[in-house]
C-alpha cells in the first residue's frame, strides 16, 4: 500500500514513517525543505518538495496514493500566540489539508482513506466530564483552530475516500511535549501545572503510530477518533509520576498567575485539560501496549532516572 504524508519530517511523522516501514507499507513524503530530518530512512521512503502554497498538481505526477496522512501545521507550543503565530496556527493547516482536499476532489490523488491530524484541544477548556467523540466543540482558540482544521479535511466529495480526523492528546515520547515537561523536574523544582485538577489525556508515541496504521486498516472508523489512552489522569498525577519516573520530587506547583505572565493566552491550554476517551477505537478492539501512564512514561524517559 502507498502512504503520502504531509508532516512526515514531524515527532509523529518519523516515528509513523518507522512503523509503517516495519509493516510493509511504501511511504513518501511530502515537506516544504526539510529533507534532512528524514536522511535516517535513506532511499527507503520517497521524499516530495512541496512549497505549501502550489496546488500539488503541479509539483508530482503522484502514482496510485491508497492512504493520506495530513499531520503538518505551525507548532503550538514553541511560540508565544501573538496574533501573526495564532494566524500562522491556522493558516498552515487549513493550507495544507486545502491542497489535500482539492488534489482529491479534482481526482489528481485517490486515496481511500485520509486520516488528518486534530487534537483533543477541540474540546475546549473542560471539566470532570468523560469526553467522547460525540461530544460538542469548545470555544477557545485551540477548539476554533481544530474544528476549522476538521471541517476542511470533511469537504473531500469523493465517496471512495474515507475521511477520518484523529483527535490527539498530548503524546508522550522521546520528543515533543514530555521533554519540556520534563525540564524542570531535572532541578529538582517540577510541579504540576495551576492546581494540577485538570485532566490531562496523553498517548504513548508507539500506540499512536500503531492506532494510525490501525485505522488505516479497519474500514469501519471514521469521522472523529479520540487518539488518546484509555487512562486520562489529572495533572497532578501526571506530575507525580512523572517525577517518581526521573526519580525526582514532584512538589513545586507552578502557579496560574505565573503561567499566565510567562506564556500569555498559551498558558489556558495547560490550565484546562479534557478527559477524553477512546471510545471508537476501543469499540473497534484496539489494542494498547501502553494503556497505563507509569509504564508508558518509564517507557518514553527511557527509564532514565534523574534526566
Ligand atoms: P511537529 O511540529 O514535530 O511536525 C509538524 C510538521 O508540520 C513539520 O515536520 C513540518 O513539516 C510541518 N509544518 C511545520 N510548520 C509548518 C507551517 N508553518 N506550514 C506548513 N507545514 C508546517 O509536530 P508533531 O509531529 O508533534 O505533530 C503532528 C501534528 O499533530 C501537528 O499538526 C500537531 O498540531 C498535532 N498534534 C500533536 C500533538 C503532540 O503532542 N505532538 C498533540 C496533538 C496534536 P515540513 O517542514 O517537512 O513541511
Amino acid at each position: 500500500m502507498n502512504v503520502l504524508i504531509f508532516g512526515g519530517t514531524g515527532f509523529i511523522g518519523r516515528n509513523l514513517i518507522e512503523e509503517l516501514l516495519a509493516n510493509g507499507y511504501k511511504v513518501s513524503v511530502v515537506t516544504r525543505n526539510h529533507q534532512k530530518e528524514v536522511n535516517q530512512f535513506g532511499n527507503k521512503i520517497q521524499v516530495i518538495e512541496w512549497d505549501n502554497i502550489s496546488p500539488l498538481s503541479s509539483i508530482y505526477k503522484f502514482d496510485q496514493i491508497d492512504v493520506v496522512i495530513n499531520l503538518a501545521g505551525e507548532s503550538i507550543g514553541s511560540r508565544r500566540w501573538t496574533n501573526s503565530v495564532k494566524a500562522e496556527i491556522i493558516a498552515s493547516r487549513i493550507r495544507t489539508t486545502g491542497a489535500i482536499v482539492a488534489a482529491i476532489n479534482n481526482g489528481i490523488i485517490q486515496p481511500k482513506v485520509l486520516i488528518n491530524a486534530s487534537a483533543v484541544g477541540y474540546y475546549g477548556l473542560c471539566e470532570d466530564e468523560e469526553i467522547t467523540e460525540s461530544a460538542e466543540v469548545g470555544q477557545d482558540f485551540l477548539a476554533q483552530v481544530c474544528r476549522e482544521w476538521e471541517n476542511e479535511a470533511y469537504k473531500v466529495q469523493n465517496a471512495g475516500t474515507r475521511v477520518a480526523t484523529i483527535r490527539i492528546g498530548v503524546v508522550l515520547g522521546n520528543e515533543g511535549a514530555l521533554n519540556r515537561m520534563a525540564l524542570p523536574f531535572r532541578y529538582f523544582i517540577g510541579g504540576p501545572l495551576g492546581n494540577g485538577n485538570q485532566w490531562l489525556s496523553w498517548i504513548h508515541i508507539r500506540d499512536l503510530t500503531s492506532m494510525i496504521r490501525f485505522i488505516i486498516e479497519h474500514q469501519e472508523l471514521a469521522g472523529p477518533i479520540n487518539a488518546v489512552a484509555p487512562n486520562p489522569v489529572r495533572m497532578g498525577e501526571f506530575s507525580k509520576m512523572l517525577g517518581y519516573v526521573l526519580a525526582r520530587p514532584s512538589w513545586l506547583p507552578v502557579p496560574e498567575i505565573l503561567l499566565k505572565i510567562a506564556l500569555g493566552q498559551m498558558a489556558e491550554m495547560l490550565l484546562h485539560g479534557q478527559r477524553a476517551v477512546p471510545r471508537k477505537v476501543l469499540s473497534a478492539d484496539f489494542k494498547y501496549k501502553f494503556p497505563k501512564l507509569k509504564a508508558a512514561l518509564e517507557n518514553a524517559m527511557g527509564n532514565r532516572k534523574g534526566v
